[in-house]
């Protein structure tokens, strides 16, 4: 982590976030006409989100606005290096945010939804190839992979999992004559939990009280961690030719 980053966690970066909060809707649009003079009006299927802009006018308008945000919330701060900083990572907030907002039922419209059954929260692309039987909502996922905190490799095997997912699965296909059946979806790495939500609810009571197990574990860590130290290369050298010479002793004594 760059040590300019470091200083806008915090209060700092709540306040230059709430300043850019109210920048209207017309600078940031003033803004990405200067940045993006030829980039078109090409909006993604999020159009007629908050700004009406593209994702992509909104990136490559918040240079600009978040320089003007940060001198205004925290004149004292401001340098053009730090408020580059801020803008690359509220960039990465909201690519991550939009990246993980797919269309909904009800986005798609009536026609839609009649169509294949939908609930309006149902992000599911039926018809196409890979599209899941049921209804779904969009699932929430820890930016964490799985593979990042495995260290059995097993992981591995869906390297680009998240670490945790979860969402919301209904299955109404025919309902009229096999009901309609909710479920949640609780995903860990390459392992999937298909809960009612009352066993769902469970599952989150004993995730409420294993994270503060968990934050004692990990602040003890540190604690602990005090006195950790790098061996020495060397001595570590001659202790692999010690434990060498010693297995051909044995070998060459068992011939
Ligand atoms: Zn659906």
């Amino acid at each position: 982590m760059s040590n300019i980053r470091q200083p806008l966690y915090g209060e700092a970066a709540v306040q230059v976030r709430d300043q850019l909060a109210t920048s209207t809707a017309e600078d940031i649009r003033q803004h990405a006409d200067q940045q993006t003079p030829d980039a078109g009006r090409e909006h993604t299927e999020h159009q007629g989100d908050d700004l009406g802009l593209s994702l992509a006018e909104v990136l490559a308008a918040l240079p600009a606005v978040a320089d003007h945000a940060m001198k205004t919330a925290l004149p004292e701060r401001y340098t053009p290096e730090l408020a580059a900083e801020f803008a690359q990572t509220m960039a990465g907030i909201l690519r991550e945010q939009q990246q993980e907002r797919p269309v909904t039922a009800a986005q798609r419209g009536p026609e839609w939804m009649a169509k294949w059954g939908c609930p309006g929260f149902c992000v599911e692309r039926h018809g196409t190839s890979g599209a899941m039987e049921c209804h779904s909502t969009a699932p929430v996922e820890t930016t964490l992979k799985a593979a990042e905190v495995d260290c059995s490799g097993y992981s591995e095997n869906g390297e680009s999992l998240p670490w945790m997912t979860a969402q919301v699965i209904v299955n109404n296909d025919k309902a009229q004559a096999y009901g309609r059946e909710t479920k949640v979806w609780l995903g860990y790495g390459v392992h999937l939990a298909e809960l009612p939500p009352a066993e769902a609810r469970r599952a989150l009571d004993a995730l409420r009280g294993f994270t503060v197990r968990l934050a004692a574990v990990v602040d003890f860590a540190e604690q602990v961690a005090a006195d950790d130290f790098a061996g020495d290369p060397e001595i570590a050298a001659a202790d692999r030719e010690a434990e060498a010479r010693r297995v051909r002793a044995i070998t060459e004594g068992t011939r």
